[in-house]
This record gives structure tokens, C-alpha cells and sequence, in this order.
């Protein structure tokens, strides 16, 4: 059975959809069957997975509004090997027809039943809003991965964040936890960075990953290449840094078994 992993931080342009291509790219590299969900509009994992979103036949909004299955509109990431359930600028109707619609809120976790034995990771890219996209996200997973910059509010924002994760633990999904937060973009030569990194290990100990992703300009240049920076340079630093994490979430899953 698949563990499934919700990528997660309301705040925009934190790393989430580097961190879910490039996480489902290392995992799929260590011999993991993966599916990566685009749960964002914005369709940023699709693309970054070499996925032409403008022409998707069908994607993650036909499966929420119960027209399609997983499996009909899953695509494979031929550079990489794992399997990518799309997203385009549709999904963000999804968002409203949902309010409608019976048990709205756990419509992706209904779904992803369904291929929970094709898989042994199921990630999941949130887009940077605690939505009802999110929602679902959160409902349909078994932890959450948050990533974040180690700035000045980075850690007020993580409150709403936790208290969310909190609610839909205590009502909705009683398997969700935390499973970690990792530091991305990091930058040891700026102080800040490295001050807030010691507050979150202090507050948080070892809910926080043991791998660092550098500031690596590999990382942002891959998506225009449709490639997970892993595949694209796997010598960059940015690389290394996740094909460690994946190693990393391996050991974690075997933990939650
Ligand atoms: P959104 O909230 O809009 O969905 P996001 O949280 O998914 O954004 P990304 O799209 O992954 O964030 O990253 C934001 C920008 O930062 C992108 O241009 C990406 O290429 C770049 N980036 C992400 N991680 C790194 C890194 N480790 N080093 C350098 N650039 C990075
Ligand atoms: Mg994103």
C-alpha cells in the first residue's frame, strides 16, 4: 500500500512543487513506484515533469468531480519514471463546484484508493493556500511534508499551518501527522538563515528533516527543461540534496509501517 505525502506550506514560492517533482524523481530513481498529484492550478508540477498542461484530455479536476479515474488520467514522466496525475488552470473551478458536492472535502482521498497498491509513494503538490484543494489534500494523506525558508516568517506562518494539520487530524483524518519540515533554499552563509534553523530544531527536534536543500541555480533552471533538476544535472548540489532526502522519506516510511 502506498504511503501517501502531502508537500504543503500556505505560503507561495517556498519550494513545494521543486520539492514534490524532485522528491518523486529520487524515489522513482531508488526503485519506488510513484505517482505525483498536481493538486495546484497552476499546473507547475505538471510542467516540471515534462507534461504539456494545455492540452491535458482529462486531469486531477475530472477525478475530484468524480468524471474520471485515476488511472485514465494518470501520465507517465518519461525522463524520470514515475507517474503524474496533471493539473491545469480547470482545477481551479474545482475549487467552487466542490462546495456542492457530497463529502467534498475527502473526494481525493475516495480516489486515490483506488491505486493505493500501484504505488509505493503517492505525493501530493499543494498549491500556497490553506484551500479546499488543500483540504483535500490533507485529508487524502497519511503525513505532510512542509517546506520552508529559513526566514524571519517563515515560523509565524507554520503556526496556521500546524493548527490546520491539528483540525483535519482531530476531524476529518485521523492518520495525518506531520512528517517533517525541510529546510530548502538554505544559504549557511547568511546568519538569519542559520539562527532560524536552530529555532526550528529547537521547537521542533526531530520533526525536522536531517537534509538541508541548498540555494542551487540547477534546481531553478530545470523546470524550463520539463525536467526534475535531479534528472537534469544530478552532479549539482541541489540534485545531491534530494536524492539524500529521498533516502531520507525512504527510512521515515519504513518507520510508519
Ligand atoms: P507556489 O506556492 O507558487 O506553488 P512553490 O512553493 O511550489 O510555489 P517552487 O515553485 O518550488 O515553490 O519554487 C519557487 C521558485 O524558487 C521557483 O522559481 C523555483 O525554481 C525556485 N527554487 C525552488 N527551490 C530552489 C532551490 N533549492 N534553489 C534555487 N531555486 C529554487
Ligand atoms: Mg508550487
Amino acid at each position: 500500500m502506498a504511503k501517501i505525502f502531502c508537500v504543503a506550506n500556505q505560503k507561495g514560492g517556498v519550494g513545494k512543487t521543486t520539492t514534490a517533482v524532485n522528491l518523486a524523481a529520487g524515489l522513482a530513481g531508488q526503485n519506488q513506484r510513484v505517482l505525483l498529484v498536481d493538486l495546484d492550478p497552476q499546473g507547475n508540477a505538471t510542467m516540471g515533469s515534462g507534461i504539456e498542461k494545455s492540452g491535458l484530455v482529462a486531469s486531477v479536476y475530472q477525478v475530484l468531480i468524480g468524471l474520471a479515474k485515476v488511472k485514465d488520467c494518470a501520465q507517465r514522466c518519461q525522463s524520470s519514471g514515475f507517474d503524474v496525475l496533471p493539473a491545469n488552470r480547470e482545477l481551479a473551478g474545482a475549487e467552487i463546484e466542490l462546495v456542492d458536492l457530497e463529502s467534498r472535502e475527502l473526494r481525493l482521498r475516495e480516489a486515490l484508493a483506488a491505486v493505493a497498491n500501484d504505488y509505493d509513494f503517492i505525493l501530493i503538490d499543494c498549491p500556497p493556500a490553506l484551500s479546499l484543494l488543500t483540504l483535500n489534500g490533507l485529508c487524502a494523506a497519511n503525513g505532510v511534508i512542509v517546506p520552508m525558508q529559513c526566514e524571519y516568517f517563515a515560523l509565524e506562518g507554520l503556526s496556521d499551518l500546524v493548527g490546520t494539520i491539528k483540525q483535519v487530524h482531530a476531524n476529518l483524518n485521523p492518520d495525518l501527522m506531520i512528517i517533517g519540515l525541510l529546510r530548502v533554499m538554505f544559504d549557511p552563509r547568511m546568519t538569519l538563515q542559520q539562527q532560524v534553523s536552530e529555532q526550528l530544531l529547537e521547537h521542533f527536534g526531530d520533526k525536522v528533516f536531517n537534509t538541508i536543500i541548498p540555494r542551487n541555480v540547477r534546481l531553478a533552471e530545470a523546470p524550463s527543461y520539463g525536467l526534475p533538476g535531479v534528472v537534469f544535472d544530478k552532479t549539482s548540489r541541489g540534485a545531491k540534496a534530494y536524492l539524500e532526502f529521498g533516502a531520507e522519506m525512504i527510512e521515515r516510511a519504513k518507520q510508519m509501517q
